[in-house]
């Protein structure tokens, strides 16, 4: 099979033939159908993180594809099941965080496209516990980024605790961000986005922010405190000073929430400000089984749209400088392994699908 290998860290993926995986007790082969890039697999190239994986490995935790094979003991799934390969590949299901509805802090996790191979590849080994169960009538190009950046910012929105009459911003109108705007306006909040790019900003505004901020061109810290100051801000920027900026912008008991996770580590916390006005920083990793079951559900029910293009795997390497210098098309780039509407698009094509 074809598959997208990182052979080195800051080297170009190479295309590579590989064995299509055996599948052993409890797992499942998928025929994958659509693969989002998320920045992870960005940073995960490039062995940004402190916790890095082993080269050779194929990255991709949005991949969306058909049951092909099912292991000894697999009843959850069957064949010809659509399924959802999601960054929480297993984990533990015993530990305090398992058995609490928590999972995704478990210590003995697996990640799909870090620890295990993802979906960058035309079949995909998965712990069928641990898949997501795509609803019929999601196009798979739709399914690949709810998987990744629909959860992650569906779970975001929901710790951040935004409720109707609340102002959110957030930080970052990228892959997580244009998600993140939608699940903060599904609670009632009024949202203002913040970007570096003006077509990001665009975007955000026919999802549903009522106000955008160009952060090279002005303060959000000041815009934001104009609207009051935001309840919370969920940051999905790569870049610290974005947390930084998301921090000042917050009114008396705001939250941060933290969801990006850029090379540079570090962010800057004035202890003093923090303390008066007894603000709440908050980390915030994926989301659960649940919670990508009801981003799924929100999505069959048409309360999300999901903006990407499709491309064809071959083409990792111009898609992650595109995604890099912001000139990618939209703000999700899927890659088309040749079913639903990005197959029907031209796998090639890069103008924007939206739905
Ligand atoms: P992306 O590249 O699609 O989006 C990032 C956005 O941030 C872009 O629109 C970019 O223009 C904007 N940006 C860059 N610098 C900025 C600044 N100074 N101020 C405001 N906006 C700025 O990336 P993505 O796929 O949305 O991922 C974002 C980050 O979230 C990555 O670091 C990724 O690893 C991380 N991530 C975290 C989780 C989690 O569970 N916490 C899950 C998925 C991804
Ligand atoms: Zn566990
Ligand atoms: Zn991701």
């Amino acid at each position: 099979m074809r598959a997208a290998v990182v052979k080195e860290f800051g080297r170009p993926l190479e295309i590579e033939d590989v064995p299509i995986p055996e599948i052993g007790p409890g797992e499942i082969l998928v025929r994958t159908e659509a693969s989002g890039l998320c920045h992870t697999d960005i940073h995960a190239a490039n062995g940004d993180w402190p916790v890095k994986p082993s080269p050779p490995f194929v990255p991709g935790h949005e991949g969306v594809g058909v049951v092909e094979r099912v292991g000894p003991g697999v009843v959850r799934v069957r064949e010809g099941d659509r399924v959802a390969v999601p960054w929480l590949g297993s984990a533990c299901g015993t530990c305090e965080p398992c058995i609490s509805g928590w999972e995704t802090l478990c210590t003995s996790q697996r990640n799909t496209g870090y620890s295990v191979d993802g979906g960058f590849a035309e079949y995909i080994r998965a712990d069928a516990a641990y898949v997501g169960l795509v609803p019929d009538g999601i196009d798979p190009h739709e399914a690949a980024p709810l998987t990744c950046a629909g959860v992650t910012t569906y779970k975001a929105v929901k710790v951040s605790g935004a409720r109707s009459s609340d102002l959110i911003a957030v930080f970052g109108a990228g892959g997580l961000g244009h998600l993140a705007i939608q699940y903060a306006a599904i609670t009632g909040a009024s949202v203002v986005a913040v970007d570096i790019n003006a077509e990001r900003l665009e975007t955000a505004r026919e999802l549903g922010a009522e106000h955008v901020v160009h952060a090279g061109e002005q303060d959000p810290i000041a815009a934001i405190k104009r609207l009051g100051g935001a309840r919370a801000a969920i940051a999905t920027a790569v870049n610290p000073t974005a947390f930084e900026q998301a921090l000042g912008s917050l009114r008396r008991g705001g939250t941060l929430v933290c969801v990006g996770l850029p090379a540079d580590n570090h962010m800057k916390l004035p202890i003093f400000e923090t303390v008066l006005a007894g603000l709440t920083v908050r980390g915030s990793i994926v989301g659960t089984h649940t919670d990508l079951q009801e981003v799924f559900e929100l999505h069959r029910r048409d309360m999300t749209s999901v903006f990407r293009s499709p491309l064809v795997l071959e083409n990792v390497n111009d898609a992650i400088e595109q995604v890099l210098d912001g000139t990618a098309p939209s703000p999700r780039l899927v890659f088309d392994f040749g079913a639903g509407d990005g197959a029907a698009a031209g796998a090639n094509e890069t103008a924007a699908v939206t739905a």
